[in-house]
């Protein structure tokens, strides 16, 4: 990290930084330290290369004013969540509430299979589970994606500090997307999280997020010593990833390693027979109500892949 500063009466020096917000062609890079930011323009050759800077990605800038620069260079990237666009997430805190709204798994596998489909890794927390009255449902939700590979972490006000300190720990050194319908509790777990974090979490700002006209707007806050998290709003109507149908039990991450052994070569595992998918949920190995889900949003995917081509 170079942190010397302007030396000599030139203020053109170029650090490394990251892209923590984007409006309108201009970027807010916010330098290593995490201490400054400064408002950059890309270099015209992106545009000449179809390369458009996003929030996540880590950037050379050559500052030329003391709150200005230009974005040079960017560096490859790990990941690129497409909707909203951000590039190089580690992983994604997925936040669902057990009651008001009640728990949606349906939607919760949709955005899992998003990630997946991203290469971004997930983790769950049910939000509200001291209204919960049915201790049999949360264990339920818990047990099943827990075995599935995604931990699950518990949440309610009534639950002291300590209960999120591996929620925490969980987002150091990350850059973390945040999803959650509205009504989860998202904001009182992010301020319970980080107390000191000025997120745009009113009831003005995210009616303005639901608002027809206004673009999703992401933007990066930095949590604890060395993390990120992004805010990312609308994610409660989502069209799946473009992709052949066949494609899509590549992202049910517990029929992945099993999709090869089917007789068939891209298998639906629907009506085929000597399918390794379906012998494995009569066997109780796959959970049934995944697979209906599974075999819900095949058929959602074909009806999108149809109206493509
Ligand atoms: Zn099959």
């Amino acid at each position: 990290m170079r942190s010397e500063g302007i030396e000599g009466g030139n203020w053109v020096e170029t650090w490394n930084g990251l892209i923590t917000r984007s409006q309108g062609g201009f970027y807010e890079v916010t330098f290593n330290d995490r201490c400054r930011s400064i408002l950059c323009r890309a270099r015209g050759r992106f545009k000449k290369d179809q390369i458009v800077p996003l929030v996540g990605d880590r950037v050379h800038v050559q500052q030329t004013t003391e709150h200005e620069g230009v974005i040079e260079a960017i560096a490859p990237r790990t990941s690129e969540l497409i909707r909203p666009l951000v590039a190089n997430l580690t992983q994604a805190m997925l936040i669902f509430s057990m009651k008001q709204p009640t728990f949606n798994p349906v939607l919760l596998d949709r955005i899992l299979i998003h990630m997946e489909e991203a290469s971004i890794r997930s983790f769950i927390v049910l939000t509200k589970i001291d209204l919960c009255e049915d201790e049999g449902e949360i264990t339920h939700w818990k047990e099943l994606y827990e075995s599935l590979g995604y931990p699950v972490f518990l949440s309610s006000i009534q639950l002291d500090k300590n209960n999120f300190i591996p929620i925490k720990e969980r987002l150091q050194g990350e850059l973390t997307a945040v999803a959650g319908q509205s009504g989860v509790g998202k904001s009182t777990l992010l301020n319970r999280l980080f107390p000191t974090l000025q997120l745009e979490t009113s009831a003005i700002s995210q009616k303005l997020q639901r608002g027809r006209h206004t673009t999703r707007h992401v933007q990066l806050y930095p949590v604890e010593e060395s993390g990120w998290i992004a805010d990312t709003p609308g994610f409660s109507s989502l069209d799946h990833p473009v992709m052949e149908p066949w494609m899509l039990s590549n992202y049910f991450i517990e029929m992945q390693p099993w999709n090869e052994l089917c007789k068939f070569r891209q298998c639906l595992h629907d009506h085929e027979p000597d399918c390794a998918i379906k012998a494995r949920v009569a066997r109780g190995e796959i959970s049934v109500e995944r697979y209906e889900r599974y075999l819900q949003f095949l058929q959602e995917i074909k009806d999108q892949y149809q109206r493509r081509y």
